[in-house]
C-alpha cells in the first residue's frame, strides 16, 4: 500500500495510525451492525474471532452498531465487549435501519481497512479473510459478490431481477450480486465517510466512488439463527433509494412521455380540426373544440412536468452534496 505518499494529501490521519506504521501491526476494523439478533449473536463474534485469530499479523476492532435492537442484543454485547478488549459498541437510540448503521460504524472505525459485513453469519468470516488478501495484494475496495445465496426463492428473483434493472437503468455501474459485505481501505472508507444523504443506497455511492474495486465470489450462507431483519416494507424503501439515488430514468420517463403525450395530441387535435373543415356532416357539434383543448393541455401538462421534474433532479442532485471528485493521491516529487 502506498503509505508514503498518503500523509500529503492533507487528509487527516489519526496519530494512532502514524505511528503504528513502523512498528505494531496494521489495524484492520470491523463494521457491524446489529438488529435484534439476540440469538446468533454470541456465536457470530465467536466465529468471526476464530477467523481472525488465523492471521494473528494485524491488530483488530470490532465495531457493533446497535441498531436499537429490542431483544436484549445490547446486553450481550456488553458481555462481548467485557471479554474482548477489541470490542467497541455504538449503541443507537433507536431503529434508525441498515445502511445508518453501517454509516455510524465507518464513523468510527479508525483500521486500515474496514471491512462491513452482517452479523447473522450469512457473510461468512472466512470470506473477509480473503477480502483482506485482495487488500494486501493492492485492491482499495473488495466486494463480495454473491455467487449462489440461500433465501427464499421469492427473496432470490427479486433480488436477481432488481439487481439488473438498476444496473441497466442507473448512472452508475453498481454491481450485481453484491450487497453491504465489502472492505475497504484507509482512502477509500474516508472518502464514504463524506456522502452525508439522509436516503442511502450503500452500495451505489461505493460504486460511484472509483478506485481499484475487485469482486470475490462467495456462497451465502444460511442465517444462524432468528429471521431476516428486511421485511417487506424495507426492501422496498431500499430498492427505491437504490432507483431514486442512482438513476433518473424514472424522471426521464415523464419527459419521454410529454413529449410523447404532445405529438399524439397534435396528431388528435388535426385529426378533429379535418375531420370539422372537411367532413362537418360526421361531427357533433362542440366536439372539434373540446378535443383540441382537452389535447392541447393534457399535452402541455405532461410536457411541463417533465421540465420541472428535470429541475428537480438538478435540486436533488445539489442537495444530495455528493462529492464533485474522488482523489486517490496527490503526487509530488519536490520533496522538500
Ligand atoms: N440490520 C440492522 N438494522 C435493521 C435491519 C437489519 O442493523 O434495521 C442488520 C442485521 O442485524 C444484520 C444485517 O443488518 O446484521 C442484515 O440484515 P438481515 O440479515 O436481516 O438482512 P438479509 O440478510 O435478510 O437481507
Ligand atoms: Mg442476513
Amino acid at each position: 500500500m502506498s503509505d508514503t505518499i498518503r500523509h500529503e494529501v492533507g487528509i487527516p490521519v489519526p496519530q494512532q495510525a502514524r505511528t503504528s506504521e513502523a512498528e505494531s501491526p496494521q489495524l484492520i476494523s470491523y463494521v457491524l451492525p446489529v438488529y435484534n439478533e439476540a440469538e446468533g449473536i454470541k456465536h457470530f463474534h465467536t466465529e468471526l474471532t476464530d477467523a481472525v485469530a488465523t492471521r494473528p499479523e494485524f491488530d483488530y476492532e470490532f465495531i457493533y452498531v446497535n441498531d436499537g435492537s429490542a431483544d436484549g442484543s445490547l446486553r450481550i454485547l456488553q458481555d462481548i465487549s467485557k471479554n474482548d478488549s477489541r470490542v467497541r459498541v455504538v449503541d443507537f437510540a433507536r431503529n434508525f435501519g441498515h445502511q445508518i448503521a453501517i454509516t455510524a460504524g465507518l464513523d468510527y472505525a479508525a483500521g486500515e481497512a474496514v471491512i462491513v459485513m452482517d452479523t447473522d453469519l450469512q457473510d461468512p468470516p472466512r470470506v473477509s479473510l480473503q477480502m483482506i488478501d485482495a487488500w494486501l495484494a493492492g485492491a482499495e475496495v473488495v466486494q463480495a459478490r454473491r455467487r449462489t445465496r440461500r433465501d427464499t426463492p421469492f427473496k432470490r428473483a427479486t433480488a436477481h431481477t432488481y439487481y439488473r434493472l438498476l444496473r441497466s437503468c442507473s448512472d452508475v455501474d453498481i454491481p450485481v450480486d453484491t450487497g453491504d459485505f465489502r472492505l475497504l481501505n484507509r482512502r477509500a472508507a474516508e472518502e464514504l465517510r463524506t456522502f452525508r444523504e439522509r436516503s442511502r443506497f450503500i452500495r451505489g455511492m461505493v460504486a460511484s466512488m472509483g478506485f481499484n474495486q475487485q469482486e470475490l465470489l462467495f456462497d451465502r450462507d444460511e442465517r444462524v439463527a432468528g429471521e431476516t431483519k428486511y421485511p417487506m416494507r424495507k426492501m422496498l424503501r431500499l430498492a427505491a433509494d437504490g432507483v431514486t439515488g442512482f438513476s433518473t430514468a424514472p424522471l426521464k420517463l415523464i419527459t419521454r412521455m410529454g413529449f410523447a403525450t404532445l405529438a399524439l395530441a397534435l396528431l388528435g387535435i388535426i385529426y378533429s380540426v379535418t375531420l370539422r373543415l372537411f367532413f362537418p356532416e360526421v361531427t357533433v357539434s362542440g366536439w372539434t373544440m373540446l378535443m383540441v383543448v382537452m389535447l392541447f393541455l393534457g399535452g402541455l401538462q405532461m410536457l411541463s412536468l417533465g421540465v420541472i421534474g428535470s429541475y428537480i433532479g438538478r435540486i436533488y442532485s445539489e442537495v444530495q452534496q455528493r462529492p464533485l471528485y474522488v482523489v486517490r493521491d496527490v503526487i509530488r516529487h519536490d520533496q522538500a
